[in-house]
């Protein structure tokens, strides 16, 4: 789950880390307003749940309140690499002498979560691990060991920030990787750290990742109602379905999570594209069946579907009854090509072979379904 900059500054905050004061706005009316009471200058940020919004125009600086209108206006609906901007954070401005990089995430070969430190922050984390990769301090910490204050402090050491702001660095940081572990975080990055000229270590942006399956630990309540939907997931979801929503024209249901991520596969390996993953789980009643047709009858992109089914403790008659009794529920736009095996198959092909047309067809195997549905789907099938 990702958070607004605002949002990762607020879960910052709450493990006492330095972050500015500011107020979230979604008008410039609101922008304005949340400037007067903060006072300018302050800055006017994109919250978008994607990184460079200063390089695409999304983050600009505003001496007085003409300038927050100005750039409010601008800013709302912008296009930030595919995301239209419709929130705003509005910060109280900072003086800036240096910019550092630092952020924690899991290392899954390793086993151990990595922290990443540098003092070249401001630019692109990737940049600067290209061109000068040794100014990139690494540290690979085992979660049953915990980031010590010493290793920290060497760690910060070997970073080569400015020494004055060691202690506040160390400091700090010990306080980030509680956030991320005791929070937890899959990612939690700040750049920049900023030392200001007073000397003061600050947070000036925030990117969080939270892990949504431990959600039962937390309050996600209010970043989760933030989260862009895909609708069509946001039905299927609705309806207990396991559904991922994907680009292509061949809608694909399948039972089983595993057999459902083959049909995916066999759709694109004889050239078609899927338009989603859905798995109907054990059973393949009508009711669940029918859920299952609508969500994917309401993709507008869909041009055939492929209902892959293998009976195992559901058996043939079952699951062919269920798709005839869905069929009549439910009218469907584009034609359904079936592949039905296992328990019970002779049976239930028998009872789907009268409502064979060419809107409803059954291949022997998965491969030839596949082909059927994908030659369907680009207008070259019946
Ligand atoms: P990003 O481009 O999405 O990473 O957004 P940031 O929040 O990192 O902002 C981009 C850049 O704007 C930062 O690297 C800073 O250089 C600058 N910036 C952000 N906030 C302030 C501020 O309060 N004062 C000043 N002077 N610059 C800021
Ligand atoms: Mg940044």
């Amino acid at each position: 789950m990702d958070l607004f900059e605002y949002q990762g500054k607020q879960f910052f905050a709450s493990y006492e880390m330095p972050v500015s004061p500011g107020e979230a706005a979604t008008t410039v009316e609101d922008a304005v307003a949340a400037a007067e009471r903060l006072g300018t200058p302050v800055m006017v940020k994109a919250q978008v749940h994607t990184g460079g919004r200063g390089k695409a125009g999304g983050v600009k600086f505003a001496a007085d309140i003409d300038a927050v209108r100005t750039h409010a206006t601008n800013i709302l609906g912008l296009d930030i690499r595919g995301h239209i901007v419709e929130n705003l954070w509005i910060e109280k401005a900072s003086d800036i002498s240096e910019e550092y990089y630092v952020s924690f995430t899991l290392d899954r070969s390793a086993k151990k979560h990595l922290g990443m430190l540098s003092a070249e922050g401001g630019v692109e984390i990737e940049t600067v691990a290209e061109e000068n990769p040794d100014a990139i301090a690494k540290i690979w910490v085992a979660p049953t060991e915990g980031l010590t204050e010493d290793r920290c402090r060497q760690w910060v050491l070997a970073a080569k920030l400015n020494p004055q702001v060691t202690d506040q660095t160390v400091e700090l940081l010990l306080k980030l990787y509680e956030a991320y572990t005791d929070g937890d975080a899959d990612l939690v990055e700040i750049n920049p750290l900023i030392v200001t000229p007073e000397g003061r270590v600050h947070v000036l942006d925030a990117k969080v990742t939270l892990d949504g399956n431990a959600g039962f630990r937390h309050d996600l309540e209010p970043f989760d109602a933030t989260q862009p939907r895909d609708e069509r997931e946001a039905a299927a979801h609705a309806k207990g379905l396991q559904y991922v929503g994907l680009e292509g024209s061949v809608g694909v249901i399948a039972n089983g999570a595993g057999l459902a991520m083959s049909t995916v596969d066999v759709v694109n390996q004889v050239g078609g594209k899927p338009a989603n993953f859905l798995d109907i789980g054990g059973g393949a009643n009508a009711d669940v069946m029918a859920g299952a047709l609508e969500v994917i009858n309401n993709d507008p992109d869909v041009q055939s579907i492929f209902i892959n089914i293998f009976g195992g403790i559901t058996r043939g008659e079952e699951v062919a009854n269920g798709i005839i009794e869905a069929m009549n529920r439910v009218d469907i736009s584009s034609p359904i090509v079936i592949r039905l095996d296992g328990t019970n198959a002779d049976e239930g092909r028998a009872l789907l072979e009268p409502h064979l047309s060419d809107r409803l067809m059954m291949e022997p195997t998965m491969l030839e379904a596949a082909q059927k549905v994908v030659a369907l789907a680009e207008g070259t099938g019946s």
